[in-house]
């Protein structure tokens, strides 16, 4: 389904797809992408396909992963082994296991999981500065910041955009009690650059880089990265 640029300016498009948290008609607001109006949850219809992976973040997913690990140490003692779902590259596995957390990863499968255990979602948020710009800027037609955020065109797009209160919501429907969440970094300095220019042109990146260098602290106040810790209610 295609939107005119007159549409996506003006109207956002119904279309015949109930939101999974609130059971409300998503909107499309831009090309592959709708919005429940309502809870503000988000998807995709990209496909994963052949292209490149961001590269570079390993710096701020070394910020993120420590700090994720001081909060199960801190506000979850008793959790004492760790199930890193989507594992990847393991690097979330190394990190936890220096910080003495026995943990195990495996791509998502439903063995494994523990009744009582804790799930820890680590994810980008659309109620980040960054997104809301991109958002911004998509309907007026600049389109390739929002694209990226969504890693469109990559070999692992976003399908889901979530933020605080509709992933609550999620959970909350499945029978689980949000025990903590708090925002985490969505970029460092340090890794940036290849981040940026591993897909985009030379011009375009430099700019880019500039401004989120220049903005780092201002973007930080309204992250686009948080996590979020829920129990199984009973
Ligand atoms: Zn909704």
């Amino acid at each position: 389904m295609k939107s005119s640029p007159q549409q996506t300016l003006s109207t956002f498009a119904e279309i015949n797809i109930l939101c999974p948290i609130c059971a409300t008609p998503m909107h499309q607001v831009a090309e592959v992408y709708s919005m429940c109006k309502v809870c503000r949850y988000m998807i995709s219809s990209e496909q994963p396909g052949a292209g490149a992976e961001i590269v570079s973040l390993d710096a701020v997913k070394e910020k993120n992963f420590g700090f994720i690990c001081k909060i199960i140490k801190e506000k979850f003692s008793q959790a004492k082994t760790v199930l890193d779902v989507g594992s990847s590259t393991g690097h979330f596995l190394k990190i936890a296991n220096d910080e003495d957390l026995s943990a195990t990863g495996l791509e998502p499968a439903e063995d494994h999981l523990k009744l009582k255990g804790l799930a820890i979602i680590n994810l980008p948020t659309s109620d980040g500065l960054i997104f809301r710009t991109a958002f911004l800027l998509n309907k007026l037609g600049i389109k390739a910041p929002f694209n990226r955020l969504w890693q469109k065109g990559f070999a692992s797009p976003y399908v889901h955009y979530f933020n605080v209160q509709n992933l609550k919501r999620l959970f909350e429907n499945n029978g689980f009690v949000m025990q903590y969440s708090s925002p985490l970094y969505y970029y460092t300095i340090k890794g940036l650059w290849n981040r940026i220019s591993c897909k985009s042109p030379f011009f375009v990146s430099v700019f880019t880089w500039i401004g989120m260098v220049l903005l780092y602290p201002l973007l930080t106040l309204r992250s686009d990265c948080f996590m979020a810790c829920f129990f199984l209610d009973k």
